[in-house]
């Protein structure tokens, strides 16, 4: 019985092995680049080019020469390279794979809110549709929310669609009053307070490092608070042995992965985002072979959601960025 169970294993191993240098050689044959989000499967994060958050991946797409960028990430992100790189195919490989966030908001929404609050510019955060994006005035990501919203000429400012980043740049930012949208990011919104605090008292010499999404009774317990790419360099930089990550299984396993020496834990339940699973080795592959789904964005917003990111891209090329995980793929 175990070494039919292991033979099962390693026949396994050994397809994903295959695949693994099938999905390359196809890119290569293709001219395609590979960019993939760190909440992604470890597998695939394993075959991409480049492996990153929002923002690194957004600056990869806008300077590849690739004929194709196939973008394991959600459909927003794959939009975002649509519009930096237009000349290029992008191609998400299952098109479920979509940020309920980012639907929390649409156009009308948004138009009613910015009445409601006349004059103040909007800081729309890049989990937003490429509509959203062009009636706003910038856009920012969870590394760069504070530093826009401050660099704006204005007491007051419109926030969408996240509260939980909203409310962590207010609190960064209280020279500003911040109008907030009332979306958030399910999968961040799950862990709760009380699961923080039993976790403190179970492992009292842990480091608890917080996403801004979560919500902000979440992120107030927390001893760090941080994006995607700064809560990777702060365990990455950290003398610390143990830290306890309140963010998506993704970035948890993949920092598991690349810092064996420390004690990486979560919380319970497992903060697990379904729509940044649905990529896998086999539809990755077909996506490619195939070339579908290609993402595309209409003429009539692409031109007034790109220059919303170029702004974005202005205040925060201003400062280093995020290379990806220290074992970059490429
Ligand atoms: S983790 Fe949250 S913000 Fe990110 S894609 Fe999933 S639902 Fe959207």
């Amino acid at each position: 019985m175990t070494s039919l169970m292991a033979k099962s294993v390693i026949d396994k191993t050994s397809e994903k092995l295959e695949l693994f240098g099938s999905i390359k050689e196809l890119a290569r044959q293709k001219n395609a680049v590979i960019l993939t989000h760190i909440y992604q499967r470890l597998e695939v994060q394993r075959v991409a080019d480049f492996v990153g958050d929002s923002l690194m991946l957004s600056k990869k797409a806008a300077e590849t020469n690739a004929d194709i960028i196939i973008f394991c990430g959600v459909h927003f992100m794959a939009e975002t390279a649509k519009l930096l790189n237009p000349s290029k195919k992008v191609l998400l490989p299952d098109i479920q794979s979509g940020c309920p966030m980012a639907d929390m908001i649409n156009v009308d929404d948004l138009r009613a809110f910015k009445q409601a609050h006349p004059g103040a510019p909007v800081v729309c955060y890049i989990n937003s549709s490429a509509a959203v994006k062009a009636e706003s005035d910038i856009c920012c990501t969870s590394t760069n929310a504070v530093d826009i919203t401050r660099s704006l000429d204005s007491k007051e400012v419109i926030f969408v669609p996240d509260k939980g980043l909203g409310e962590w740049v207010q609190y960064q930012v209280p020279e500003k009053k911040i109008h907030i949208y009332d979306g958030f990011c399910p999968t961040h919104w799950q862990i709760t307070s009380a699961e923080v605090d039993r976790q403190r008292i179970n492992h009292p010499d842990a480091v608890i490092i917080a996403h801004p999404e979560c919500d902000p009774e979440v992120w107030r317990r927390a001893d760090f608070v941080g994006s995607t790419s700064e809560i990777y360099k702060f365990i990455e930089n950290s003398h610390g042995r143990r830290f306890i990550i309140l963010s998506e299984q993704g970035l948890v396993a993949r920092i598991q992965a690349d810092f064996p020496e420390k004690e990486i834990m979560t919380v319970f339940p497992l903060p697990l985002c379904p729509n940044m699973k649905y990529h896998s080795l086999e539809n990755l592959y077909d996506a490619l072979d195939k070339e579908y789904t290609e993402i595309t964005v209409p003429d009539s917003i692409a031109k007034s959601a790109r220059a919303m990111i170029d702004r974005m891209m202005e205040v925060s090329n201003r400062k280093e960025t995020w290379s990806g995980p220290t074992t970059q793929n490429s």
